[in-house]
């Protein structure tokens, strides 16, 4: 496997990088140094400077600057620049893949397919630079026409998470820059270089383009930052991916000054496992759900409602399946589940097991810290199994990492019950192989989430539909369907191209 350097240098990021990058090559970060260390072996991956106060008012002048010049491109000139910056991450999948490994602690499986979901939804953006359409209506006035159009936004501000270091920013990105806007990045502080990376990535295309470099901009920096820019009124949107704290508080500034602003915060997911579950699909969809990136998805599974009937063979299957996960470097193919993402995440692991059992609840696999060789970093866990009553307060809590809760259910209501008594609602999941109960399921009945699957499990969705969930998850969507018009400004147009200037509703006015 390359070292660290090799793959910054793979990436074009050896050497001094700038904390910021506007496009001015020779511009610095004037704030405090910020060290991103691997959660994989503890390596340090590098070291760059936060933006000061001067810094972000530059940036934010750059963008808006560029703002100007980028809405007058044509959308599909504008789309294929889009497709150019797709074709740059094709080229820098594999080095782009493992520095979010790295740098995050996915699997090299994850990361790279996080880099995949980057290059799917510049195809998608593409596409859609193409399809921004209003609609027109027939006016009540004769000889007066109605449309409504679609005009770009300025410059969008995007706040993102550790646990998706790149791909959510380029929901947010892509769409972003298709619909004409400028956007302003503050990754999570916790993988500043996978920022670093795609933002050079984006620049050269931008460069070769001929086209302001400022139409995407970077600012690394603690969540001061990201206070300011939700608190910016020249930031009309802001999309906000993190934590439900994090979103009410970004809620609420950006509330006050009256702008937009999409949020994406914490879920708390359940499958429910009818006693009609295929459990062939239905135990991988289980336990890729709940352990996959160390549980350290939105849409991480932390909750199971199995039919009472098939609780205690489902239990078992889950029992052994936990015990053959191998936990380790997850550069490593062969294991299944990686490090969380630093040693605060594993404290607040302990604590909500420490909190179910204390609750009433039964670890029943898991649950420990590794040690030693190859887990000298204190940030590997195994992940743990808990039975539990959906009466538990900890159920109703988001702890980002891997433990899932095993509740029991006797009929489908009560199940759909537990699922919804959360407030959260993000991702939910049924496994039945009976018609009724799957489309009760999706029913208004019942999930009351944004993602609603049959028979897969709740993480790994498709950029090709709307993403976010409802209650404290924050009630935004991103990424495909039409989650593109919360990036424009509707515009609604009557013409009138008659002799006369008659008034709405038959109002008369005669002068
Ligand atoms: P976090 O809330 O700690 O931080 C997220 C980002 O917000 C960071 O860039 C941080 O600097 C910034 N931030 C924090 N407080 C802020 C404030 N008061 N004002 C402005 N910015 C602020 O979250 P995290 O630990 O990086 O990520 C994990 C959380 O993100 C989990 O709750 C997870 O469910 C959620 N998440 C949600 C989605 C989704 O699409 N719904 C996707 C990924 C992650």
């Amino acid at each position: 496997m390359e070292t660290i350097n090799e793959i910054l240098i793979a990436l074009k990021l050896e050497g001094s990088i700038n904390g910021l990058s506007t496009g001015l090559e020779d511009w610095k970060g004037q704030g405090p140094s910020l060290s991103s260390y691997s959660p994989v072996g503890g390596e340090l991956i590098g070291e760059v400077n936060e933006a000061n106060e001067e810094d972000y008012e530059k940036v934010i002048a750059t963008a808006q600057e560029a703002a100007k010049v980028w809405r007058d491109i044509p959308a599909p000139q504008r789309g294929e620049i889009v497709r150019q910056m797709g074709n740059a991450f094709r080229t820098y999948k594999e080095p782009l893949g493992k520095l979010v490994s790295l740098e995050m602690g996915k699997s090299l499986q994850e990361g790279l397919g996080e880099v995949q979901e980057m290059i799917d939804i510049c195809d998608f953006a593409v596409g859609l630079s193409r399809q921004l359409y209003g609609l027109s209506m027939h006016s009540e006035r004769p000889s007066h026409r109605m449309l409504e159009q679609w005009h770009p936004l300025g410059v969008v501000g995007i706040i993102s998470a550790f646990n998706f270091p790149v791909a959510v920013w380029s929901w947010n990105a892509m769409i972003s820059f298709a619909c004409g806007n400028a956007c302003v990045w503050k990754p999570s502080e916790k993988t500043p270089f996978s920022a670093l990376a795609c933002q050079k990535i984006i620049k050269n295309v931008l460069k070769e383009n001929k086209v302001p470099e400022g139409v995407s901009c970077l600012i690394i920096g603690q969540r001061a930052i990201g206070e300011k820019m939700a608190n910016d009124s020249r930031l009309p949107l802001i999309s906000a991916t993190g934590s439900t704290r994090m979103g009410k508080a970004v809620g609420e500034m950006v509330g006050k000054r009256l702008g937009k602003s999409i949020l994406e915060l914490g879920g708390n997911n359940a499958i429910i496992v009818s006693k009609e579950a295929d459990l062939k699909i239905a135990i991988p969809g289980i336990v890729f759900g709940a352990v996959g990136t160390a549980g350290q998805r939105c849409t991480t599974t932390r909750r199971l409602i199995v039919h009472e009937d098939i609780y205690d063979a489902l239990k078992e299957k889950l029992v052994k399946a936990y015990g053959q996960l191998r936990i380790g470097n997850p550069l490593d193919e062969s294991n299944h589940v990686g490090p969380l993402i630093d040693t605060d995440a594993v404290k607040q692991f302990e604590a909500a097991i420490e909190e179910a059992q204390y609750q009433g609840g039964k670890l029943i696999s898991g649950g420990k810290v590794l040690k030693g060789e190859g887990h000298a970093t204190g940030c590997y866990v195994t992940p743990a199994l808990i039975e539990a009553s959906s009466s538990m307060s900890i159920t109703k809590q988001e702890t980002f990492a891997p433990i899932l809760y095993l509740m029991k259910y006797s009929n489908l209501e009560e199940a759909i019950t537990i699922q919804n008594d959360v407030p959260q609602g993000l991702s939910s999941a049924i496994f039945t192989l009976n018609m009724r109960e799957a489309e009760l399921f999706l029913s208004q009945k019942g999930s009351d989430c944004g993602i609603a699957n049959v028979n897969i499990g709740t993480s790994g969705a498709e950029i090709g539909g709307a993403f976010g969930g409802e209650k404290e998850t924050g009630g935004g969507r991103e990424s495909g369907s039409d989650a593109w018009k919360a990036y424009m400004r509707r515009q609604t147009c009557t013409s009138n191209w008659s002799t006369e200037l008659p008034l709405a509703q038959g109002i008369t006015f005669d002068l």
